[in-house]
């Protein structure tokens, strides 16, 4: 079974192996290379399931061991995340320490790739923080092991729209246990973040009734969606977290259920694609179920673009993607009937669950 940890869990001040063993990783590649100044890690988490799927981030680290932590807690989320989604895929994530706006050259991205291939695909990877569809395609030039193409590389496209059809799903799904019908019609709901998920995430909850608030620190996406929706209430960026809503939905940043918002949030749902939403797992999943919010766990709602990749990875099947998304309705049903015979908070009975299905599918593997 793997140890439920919380990030600050992790020792920077540890050895690189205590830290591996601190989450249970499989394998961490560091990689450089002086010519392209390359400077990646890539991590393996767990492979029980399949290979490990998840993202490149490109980032601007302050230190290789801020890196570390990072590539550490993401590539063990993405077991979570695709555990919980019913994938046959394990838990990966790679990081590029560097600039995104200055370091990047097709040298780098192809040297990365080289690096990625060596792997054998015990790790796929994809799109993150700071890495655009043209480093994809370098990277894709040395390695088999990339999904999330666009489709003219005869890949899937932007996951995005999926994405958000499971956010959709999730929120439903929670809507049915606060309210007790799924029907969103007049419910208030505040989007903050109306990026690629949070746009087509706003264009469900019209289409269904909702009453759709919205927020962005983009003057000119905020314009795009009340043109196209004339019903939709622009709510300024400190508002956010005050306004008389049923359910919040962040679909920006991680971290905005913390200390200083859940005293102030009326709302009684908390469903959005945002990663990390709970600052802190422990602390705040527990403050958010004693104040009677119902929450979805963000790593099970936002699984529309992995099962995306996933899809893309066995044989691209749209409709087929579709379908187990909308199946993130009856997941999420069952974290929370889970969570009220537990009587433990939602992201736990989440965590448990996908690591029942880990241990279930170990066994199955150790049969010839
Ligand atoms: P995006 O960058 O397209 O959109 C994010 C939006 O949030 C932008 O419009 C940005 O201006 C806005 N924003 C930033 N800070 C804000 C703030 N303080 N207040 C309000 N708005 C703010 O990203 P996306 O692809 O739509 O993803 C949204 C979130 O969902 C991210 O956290 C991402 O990691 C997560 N996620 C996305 C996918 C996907 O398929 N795109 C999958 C899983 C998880």
């Amino acid at each position: 079974m793997i140890e439920v940890k919380q990030v600050s869990d992790i020792k920077a001040e540890s050895s690189v192996l205590e830290q591996l063993s601190q989450f249970d990783h499989e394998q961490v590649l560091f990689c450089q290379d002086k010519t392209t100044g390359l400077k990646a890690i890539i991590a393996v988490h767990n492979t029980v399931l399949g290979p490990s799927l998840g993202g490149t981030r490109m980032w601007a680290y302050k230190s290789e061991s801020e890196a570390l932590t990072d590539v550490l807690r993401l590539s063990r989320g993405m077991t979570y995340k695709s555990s919980l989604a019913g994938l046959n895929l394990g838990g990966g994530k790679a990081v590029i320490i560097g600039d995104a706006r200055q370091d990047k050259s097709e040298a780098l991205f192809r040297r990365f790739g080289k690096f990625v291939n060596s792997l054998a695909g015990k790790y796929i990877t994809a799109e993150d923080v700071g890495i655009t569809t043209k480093d994809i395609e370098y990277v894709a030039q040395e390695t088999e092991h990339v999904a999330g193409l666009p489709e003219y590389m005869g890949g899937s496209g932007d996951p995005s729209p999926v994405t958000a059809y499971g956010v959709y799903m999730g929120m439903k799904a929670a809507a049915k246990q606060q309210f007790g019908s799924d029907n969103l019609n007049a419910r208030k709901v505040m989007v903050q973040g109306v990026g690629h998920v949070g746009a087509t995430l706003v264009d469900h909850l019209v289409k269904e009734g909702a009453k759709v608030m919205i927020s962005d620190i983009y003057e000119d996406s905020l314009k795009a969606i009340t043109k196209k929706h004339g019903g939709v209430e622009v709510v300024s960026l400190d508002q956010v977290y005050d306004v008389d809503m049923d359910i919040y939905s962040p679909c920006a940043l991680g971290a905005t259920v913390n200390d200083d918002t859940i005293s102030r949030l009326k709302c009684s749902v908390i469903a959005g694609a945002a990663n990390n939403q709970l600052a802190n797992e422990v602390i705040h999943g527990k403050m958010v179920m004693d104040k009677g919010i119902v929450y979805a766990p963000d790593f099970l709602v936002n699984a529309g673009g992995i099962i995306n990749c996933y899809w893309e990875v066995i044989g691209y099947n749209r409709d087929a993607a579709m379908s187990q998304t909308e199946a993130i309705y009856d997941t999420t049903s069952r974290i929370f009937a889970k969570s009220a015979s537990d009587n433990i908070p939602t992201y736990l009975a989440a965590n448990q669950l996908a690591e029942a299905r880990i241990a279930a599918m170990k066994h199955v593997q150790s049969t010839y």
